[in-house]
């Protein structure tokens, strides 16, 4: 097969917020992309309203986090209150993250996918095919064809790769097989956006209200918007809850003032883990790959954490520097922070959806008493280290995200990332002779790196370090003596080439 023969590089198949922010990625490093999608809009019904700050550092590196700020606010506390209001769990956002940015956002997803648009739209590596739909594909050796349908009939796409941003029923996922794992938590809920004209008083906090009578949830959204969400109790039908009507009967005694009804859908809200998330030249990403109740605000966060940790090893890959086997890793290491993230949904879910009136009194009295004794209020929400992977296992730090150090104007805050660039990176106390392919060797005397000299140093004396290789996606490879990591990063990327130099 010729290089002629292919369409593009990468055919990601999908264009919601994961498939855009892959696309993005890719063509920025310089990936020819075709993202298609059978959709020509954004997806109209209200979905995410939360997004974490790592989410934050990875629209920094495509260069929209001003245009996203635009649509978001920060995030605030986060109650869990009881039928009569009283306080059973308080969840303060971090005043310190080790992306350099706040908390977390509360957002409006609508302007931030337009965002995005407008951001694959300035990139000539990305060629988006908007009212398209995919059909069916077929692998071989060398690459990926995809049968498509377009306004102008049926036309067929060859690709080195693909991903499924396909969403929650992807079509690509059913094409690589093997089946779905099911938490078995399963539960109706009406979502409800609405408009909030000034003068109108909503809370300043997020709520989760436990009430038995009707779990509710009640949050920011973008500006000038509010977020409710109403469990659908036994026997109620989605097309009741959908009448204007009932909405309105539902945020009454909320007693907001002139709030307007934006759009609302009945969703079923469950957690689910693809199996296999890659076979051979295609993959699946985002919600094509895995679901979760919202209620840690983490579905699209998952999914554009995929989206960073795939757009690097398919570049290194494309360019010749990482032997396909690099792309192994990727279930690998993600699979673990999905599913921390879906049972910390789910387990705030169950908090949630009690109906029955004395199981609720019980767990008001029990989550009341763990606050009174001071136990922490839920497991950390920080992903744990990548426990395999594209990580040198067992040094120090390997597998955590690397901090972004700021410094300057805390208005308008240097950022370390801006200094970095794409590619992998080797920071080291002192000089360094040598390189590999694609990385980066800094000093932490480096210009480029003067403003967060000090951070840096102290991460290097925290972690007893001489050197820290810190991947594209900003999480951590290894930390130690420089010459070892280059060693092991060149291992980790071509293990085969390795194995035959060895031999
Ligand atoms: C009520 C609710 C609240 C939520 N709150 C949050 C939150 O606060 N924070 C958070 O992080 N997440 C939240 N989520 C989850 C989040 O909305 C999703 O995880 C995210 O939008 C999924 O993005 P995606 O790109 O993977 O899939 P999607 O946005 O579903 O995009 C898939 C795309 O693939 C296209 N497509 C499908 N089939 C084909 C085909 N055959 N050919 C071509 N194109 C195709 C579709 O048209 C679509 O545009 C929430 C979800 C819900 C329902």
């Amino acid at each position: 097969m010729n290089v002629a023969a292919y369409d593009c590089d990468v055919l990601v198949v999908g264009l919601g917020p994961v498939g855009a922010v892959l696309t993005a990625l890719l063509a920025e490093r310089g990936v020819a992309v075709i993202a298609l999608d059978k959709d020509v809009a954004p997806y109209p019904m209200p979905r995410a309203v939360h997004f974490d700050h790592e989410i934050m550092r990875i629209f920094q590196q495509l260069g929209v986090a001003d245009q996203v700020s635009q649509h978001a606010r920060d995030l605030p506390d986060y109650e869990f209150r009881a039928a009569d209001g009283r306080v059973l769990m308080n969840l303060r956002p971090p005043r310190q993250t080790p992306s350099g940015w706040g908390g977390g956002y509360m957002f409006h997803q609508p302007g931030v996918e337009a965002v995005l648009r407008e951001r694959i739209a300035a990139l000539p590596n990305a060629d988006v095919r908007l009212g398209q739909r995919l059909d069916s594909l077929a692998q071989d050796a060398h690459g990926v064809t995809a049968q498509v349908t377009t306004q102008a009939g049926a036309a067929a796409l060859r690709a080195r790769y693909l991903v499924g941003c396909d969403g929650a029923w992807s079509p690509v996922r059913e094409a690589i097989g093997g089946g779905l794992f099911d938490y078995q938590f399963d539960e109706p809920w009406l979502v409800v956006d609405m408009q909030v004209p000034p003068g109108c008083n909503v809370p300043a906090v997020n709520i989760q209200l436990c009430d038995p009578a009707r779990p509710t949830t009640c949050v920011l959204s973008g500006p000038g918007r509010h977020r409710w969400e109403f469990m659908l109790l036994p026997g109620e039908t989605a097309e009741a809850m959908l009448d204007d009507a009932v909405v309105h009967d539902l945020i009454r005694p909320w007693d907001c003032g002139p709030v307007r009804i934006e759009r609302k859908a009945v969703y079923r809200f469950h957690g689910l883990v693809a199996n296999r998330w890659r076979a051979g030249r295609i993959m699946i990403a985002g919600d094509a790959a895995h679901q979760t109740p919202p209620f840690a605000g983490q579905g699209m966060c998952a999914g554009i954490r995929d989206a960073a940790n795939l757009a690097w090893k398919l570049d290194a890959v494309l360019r010749g520097m990482a032997s396909d086997a690099l792309l192994q890793t990727y279930q690998a290491e993600r699979e673990p922070h999905v599913r921390a993230a879906i049972e910390l949904a789910i387990g705030m879910g169950r908090v949630v959806c009690t109906l029955d009136r004395d199981a609720a009194a019980q767990r008001d009295a029990a989550m009341l008493a763990a606050q009174a004794g001071g136990a922490p209020a839920l497991p950390p929400a920080t992903p744990s280290p990548f426990a395999s992977g594209c990580v040198l296992a067992g040094s120090v730090g390997a597998g955590e995200l690397f901090p972004q150090p700021t410094a300057g104007e805390a208005s308008a805050p240097l950022r370390m990332d801006d200094r970095l660039g794409d590619e992998a990176v080797l920071i080291a106390r002192a000089p360094i002779v040598g390189t590999a392919a694609g990385l980066r060797v800094l000093e932490v005397d480096a210009q480029d790196l003067a403003p967060f000299r000090p951070a840096l140093l102290a991460w290097l004396d925290q972690h007893g370090a001489e050197a820290v290789l810190v991947r594209p996606d900003r999480y951590v490879f290894g930390s130690g003596a420089p010459r070892l990591l280059l060693d092991a990063w060149a291992a980790s990327l071509n293990p085969a080439a390795l194995a035959a130099e060895a031999r």
